[in-house]
């Protein structure tokens, strides 16, 4: 379901993200057990709609029902399915934390399970933060006032960079696209406030707003933090000036969904000349990547030869206002109020929630992200069984099985490119539930202190953890999710696909139901999907062994495009809010995934019921319809238009609706599963579907 990580760099660092995400807040929040939550089911009659015709609106039909009656909680930027699993996971999750919180000191000092209680204990302790305001940043942000020379600039962005703070650029050890058994230097464009480049170059009344209400947020958060009011004006615009300048060079996200765009292998040397004002040995030292880096990836080389200028030009003033802000911006989720507040109040122009969470919720989430997979095995103890680890993996191998059938089967690709997919296909590693080895906390560093400290040094010990990792082997037992994570991904530069235990529970998969609503959720809507992004637009750029290399026939390539671009066409044509469409550049391999998820599921599904035998009708339905009703509840959900619009910028996956009726349009299995005619909504004509899969 997330997006691939071709561009991202392993070890990035989510401390910015998480402080647009889930803005944290001061609200003591009593340590009571949550609302039981009753259990899902994968397919839930309850929440369709009969009243829809199938073949007019196939996810009012599934959904719709649930629609009519479900209100978005005010903390929140949308309501269902994800939401949902994610609220039960929750509360396992927060029963683990509670006792080990509990218990304290009576755990052996420097123990994972100590520091885990210690964790959530200090980010829980809302008195000390009142008590603390800004305090525990101040060393931080006066060493970034004490910036006198374009050296000392250059310290404070490593330093800063280690902790967490996305500033001026990225750095981060990735797979290297050229020889995937190893790890080289990935150099990323970064740096900027705003959730994407494009919020800084569009034009328009609603851009023009956003703009302002960010200014306005730097400027709040230079005077919570004691600047004086006659000079946070003029220091908001040099930050927003420099962000500007950042932006203006930086690549679009559709631009870097080429992988070729971003892939730009050079030596040491190639990089100083690139970027002849950043003392390059001086910054991996300071940044702690002890061997000397010889090759790297820079991923878009003229951001760096903007971000080399400003280092070299940009008056100091300016910088030193920029790094303040970002300090602040980094931290104040986790401050006194009314930094929590005015961090909430930016972050919901981009999610529309109206309240914040729950101070639990948030410290949960935090202690999940660093240091998850201290949870993430007392999680599988009460959740994930070895019976439905298995059964997964069975839903998953029958995917993969079909896939190959239909890739055998394919009249537009040649053998020779067909004999490379199937090599692929097979090589495809796949995750399941939990990580073989769990990660080793001995290093981190967490006390009883100001929680934001806490935060700061489990960033660096993140960044530690990997930093160093350019020239080293590929260690293949990693994990980019944690395991609690309702979520799944493909990554290409691995060749791997992976499933963690909170999204292997209902409503996605349930080893009791029956199998046309587990290969429906599972099966179509993630395995299929998953399977799918090693050979959608970006992945199929990907060998079997991870490297970047064109393994297709021209001509392969040719009728690829060619029919991908009926999907773009597809997508480009669905209306969201007012004027804002789908953006089916943006969208493309989204969508071909979701495509190639709901065709190859469905195989799969015939192939388990060779196996295990038809049931009959279920709550009325065939297994095939159960499994077009249990796909579309998978995308059960609605969203704020703040965070439709932010979506339709930002995220490479389409609204919900359209992931429902999108793909199901170009089924024949599904028209015939319901009976739908030609000329119905949710039949296309034949020759605008996508031939791919
Ligand atoms: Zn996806």
């Amino acid at each position: 379901m997330e997006p691939m990580k071709v561009f991202r760099p392993t070890g990035l660092a989510l401390f910015a993200i998480a402080s647009i995400a889930l803005a944290a807040g001061a609200q003591a929040d009593a340590a009571v057990a949550g609302p039981r939550l009753a259990p899902l089911k994968v397919l839930d009659p309850a929440y369709m709609d009969t009243t829809v015709k199938a073949c007019k609106d196939f996810s009012r039909f599934a959904n719709g029902g649930w629609l009519a009656r479900d209100t978005i909680p005010a903390a929140y930027s949308s309501s269902g399915v994800a939401r949902d699993m994610a609220d039960r996971n929750e509360l396992v999750v927060r029963s683990v934390l509670d006792d080990v919180m509990k218990k304290g000191a009576t755990l052996p000092a420097g123990s994972t399970q100590r520091k885990l209680g210690t964790f959530y204990a200090t980010c829980m302790d809302s008195a000390a933060a009142e008590r603390e305001g800004s305090t525990p940043i101040k060393p931080e942000l006066s060493a970034a006032s004490a910036i006198t020379t374009r050296a000392q600039l250059l310290d404070a962005i490593a330093r800063l960079q280690i902790t967490g703070h996305d500033v001026l650029f990225q750095y981060g050890p990735a797979v290297d696209s050229h020889d995937a058994a190893h790890y080289t230097a990935w150099l990323s464009q970064g740096g900027l406030g705003l959730p994407d480049r494009d919020y800084y170059t569009r034009e328009g009344a609603a851009a023009d707003s956003v703009r302002t209400k960010y200014l306005a947020h730097i400027e709040k958060l230079l005077t919570l933090s004691g600047e004086p009011a006659a000079s946070v004006k003029a220091d908001a615009q040099l930050v927003y000036a420099l962000e500007e300048s950042l932006a203006k060079a930086s690549l679009t996200l559709v631009a870097m969904r080429d992988p070729a765009a971003t892939d730009h292998p050079m030596s040491a040397r190639q990089l100083a000349s690139l970027a002849p004002h950043v003392t390059w040995a001086s910054y991996f030292h300071n940044a702690g990547v002890t061997r000397p880096v010889t090759k790297l990836n820079v991923a878009q080389p003229e951001f760096f030869k903007r971000a080399d200028s400003l280092l070299a030009t940009a008056p100091l003033p300016q910088w030193r206002a920029y790094l303040r802000y970002h300090i602040l911006s980094s931290a104040s989720p986790w401050l006194s109020t009314p930094f929590v507040n005015e961090s909430f109040a930016f972050s919901s122009t981009f999610s529309g929630a109206k309240e914040l969470l729950p101070r639990w919720k948030r410290c949960l989430r935090a202690t999940d992200s660093q240091m998850s997979e201290a949870l993430g095995q007392a999680y599988v103890a009460q959740t994930f069984p070895p019976a439905a680890r298995d059964r997964a993996r069975q839903v998953i191998e029958d995917i993969r099985t079909a896939f190959g059938e239909r890739v055998k089967k394919l009249t537009w690709m040649s053998d020779t490119t067909r004999a490379r997919a199937l090599e692929k296909l097979s090589k495809m590693r796949k995750k399941v539930g939990y990580p073989d080895t769990w990660r080793d906390y001995s290093k981190l560093d967490v006390r009883e202190r100001p929680f934001v400290l806490n935060e700061l040094d489990a960033n660096a010990f993140e960044w530690k953890r990997t930093a160093g990792r350019p020239g080293m082997p590929v260690d293949t037992t990693e994990w980019d999710m944690t395991v609690p994570t309702v979520n799944a991904y493909y990554d290409p530069s691995k060749n791997e696909m992976v499933f963690p235990a909170g999204a292997l529970v209902p409503q996605t998969f349930d080893p009791k139901a029956d199998d046309g609503a587990n290969y429906g959720a599972l099966g179509g809507s993630w395995a299929g999907h998953e399977l799918t992004h090693g050979f959608d637009d970006e992945g199929r750029h990907f060998d079997a062994a991870g490297n970047l290399r064109d393994w297709w026939q021209p001509s392969d390539s040719v009728t690829f495009s060619k029919q991908a671009a009926r999907i773009v066409a597809q997508y480009n044509g669905y209306i969201q809010v007012d004027t804002f469409h789908v953006n089916g550049e943006l969208t493309e391999g989204e969508n071909i995934a979701d495509y190639g998820g709901v065709l190859t599921g469905y195989d799969a599904l015939q192939r388990a019921l060779e196996r295990n035998g038809r049931p009959g009708l279920i709550d009325g339905f065939t297994p095939e319809q159960r499994y077009f009703i249990a796909y579309a509840q998978t995308f059960r959900g609605h969203e704020r238009d703040e965070s439709l619009i932010t979506r339709v910028t930002t995220d490479p996956h389409s609204p919900d609706r359209w992931r429902v009726n999108g793909p199901l349009a170009n089924s024949e299995a599904f028209a015939k599963a319901f009976g739908c005619k030609a000329g119905d909504e949710m039949v296309r004509a034949r020759e605008l579907v996508p031939e791919i899969w």
